[in-house]
């Protein structure tokens, strides 16, 4: 029954794209989930090794909300999920230190150029270009920066603290929360409920 009522598969990669946008958005804005994402900003040299570089609890969280709605509503056949899965490769090549980009079509995939502005310490790139593997999104919402050509800014977090070890790492969430309990700078502050993250930026690296 769920089956004959269930939404076409061949759309569940976007849908999973959505998905990711949302919550990448409200990682930048609740400040519990920005305390593990912050883990992936604190990288100094964003680059492909860049691109597991999350808090370990995030994938279980994103399993059990996404990618659980996601393969209830669609109902998605394992070949589309594994042409989800290949095409997510496509996230290292978005983390690459190069200058990828697809110019005036930047609105059909993100490159690495687009995506490196999320993690700009420039102003202007703040809270820019959330999506993964697709742009069309932070068109739709008004979030897309289109970075000129050769535009390639500096990354890094405000305070510049990364974890020392592996342990850190591991331990990021609750040492990050405890940080910002020591009054340090690592959360975003909320003004309200529209209003951007503060204080996570620098200006070089
Ligand atoms: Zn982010």
């Amino acid at each position: 029954m769920l089956r004959h009522h269930s939404l076409p598969s061949e759309f569940a990669p976007l849908a999973m794209d959505f998905g990711e946008y949302v919550y990448h958005r409200a990682s930048h804005r609740v400040p519990l989930l920005w305390a593990m994402h912050s883990l992936h900003h604190s990288d100094p040299a964003v680059d492909a090794s860049t691109t597991p570089r999350h808090f370990w609890v995030e994938p279980a969280i994103k399993t059990f909300t996404i990618y659980l709605a996601v393969g209830l509503l669609f109902r998605a056949s394992a070949p589309i999920l594994a042409v989800y899965w290949f095409i997510s490769i496509w996230n290292y090549v978005l983390h690459m230190n190069i200058r990828l980009s697809f110019g005036r079509m930047w609105f059909l995939l993100n490159s690495s150029q687009f995506h490196r502005v999320h993690y700009s310490a420039e102003p202007q790139h703040r809270d820019r270009n959330f999506g993964a593997l697709f742009t069309i999104f932070d068109a739709l919402f008004g979030t897309a920066y289109v970075p000129s050509p050769g535009e390639y800014p500096v990354t890094g977090l405000e305070d510049g603290d990364i974890p020392g070890s592996i342990l850190e790492a591991f331990l990021a969430g609750s040492w990050l929360l405890a940080s910002n309990r020591a009054g340090l700078t690592h959360q975003p502050r909320i003004d309200g409920i529209c209003s951007p993250p503060q204080a996570r930026l620098r200006m070089h690296v």
